[in-house]
């Protein structure tokens, strides 16, 4: 290693997040137990002193690829919905936090939609929990087809409410969007006989801001489902900013 040493590799591998959790297994032969402990505790998994045998390196690699592998899957676990596998609503406010940081260094704008099925009550009353299940399923997967900027992230918010973050997106776009949404569920023509519509529809509460210090991730998300209500109180089937007009 020319450049630098192995422990100047592993430090800027385990300080850059995109790269943190790629397991390190040192081959050195610096095999005193210091060398080691300061290895280890840098960050890397393993550590093999020289010589070895190959047929251990393998072995120790291919544990250190189970390990990664099993990691991996508990944390899509922690951060997916089991019903839609969709986002859920853990992801959706750890992402959010994220993205608020980075509007307020950044000086974006930074738009939250809340989205919420309509007369879904009556829809499980009528055609059954699985059913409803089953169309909670569909919601999700449009959601999922319209959201196409890297950033964007569609969770499910919990019981039929979905959550939309859209970085640097401003109320015009996010409205524009909203729409879609709205009508591309309304295209499916999913039956709700109980519902006005005779469909399955969603309404939509937009909020977008550029965020200053003094303000809250939590107060836009309250902006959005506040817009969501005005769009229940017009009638449903509708997307609705905060203050009515962006
Ligand atoms: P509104 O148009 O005002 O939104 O009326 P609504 O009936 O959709 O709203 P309400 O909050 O009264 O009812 C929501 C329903 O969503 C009640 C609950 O049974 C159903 N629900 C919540 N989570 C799930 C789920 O995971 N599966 C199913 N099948 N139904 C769910
Ligand atoms: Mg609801
Ligand atoms: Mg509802």
């Amino acid at each position: 290693m020319p450049e630098m040493n192995g422990y100047e590799v592993c430090e800027k591998l385990k300080k850059d997040p995109l790269t943190s959790a790629i397991p390190i297994i040192f081959v050195t032969a610096n095999s005193n137990i210091e060398e080691e402990i300061y290895g280890l505790e840098m960050g890397a998994a393993d550590y093999i002193s020289k010589p070895f045998s190959p047929a251990i390196a393998k072995i120790r690699v291919r544990n250190q690829i189970e390990l990664k592998n099993i990691r991996d899957k508990l944390t899509h676990l922690t951060i997916t919905d089991d019903l839609t596998g969709i986002a859920n609503r853990r992801f959706f406010n750890a992402q959010l936090a994220h993205e608020w940081q980075r509007a307020v260094r950044s000086n974006h704008p930074l738009a939250i939609a809340m989205i919420d099925v309509d007369w879904f009550k009556k829809y499980n009353d009528h055609y059954g929990h699985q059913a409803g299940d089953y169309c909670l399923r569909q919601v999700a997967a449009v959601l999922a087809s319209v959201t196409k900027r890297e950033g964007d992230v569609v969770a499910r918010y919990g019981g039929e409410e979905f959550a939309f973050i859209l970085p640097m997106t401003n109320c015009k776009t996010a409205l524009m969007l909203a729409e879609n949404i709205c009508k591309g569920l309304s295209d499916l023509e999913l039956p709700h006989t109980l519902s006005e519509f005779g469909k399955v529809t969603l309404s939509v509460g937009i909020a977008a801001d550029v965020p200053t210090k003094n303000e809250t991730a939590e107060s836009l998300v309250r902006r959005a489902d506040e817009a969501l209500y005005n769009a229940k109180k017009q009638g449903r089937n509708r997307a609705v900013p905060f203050g009515l007009t962006c």
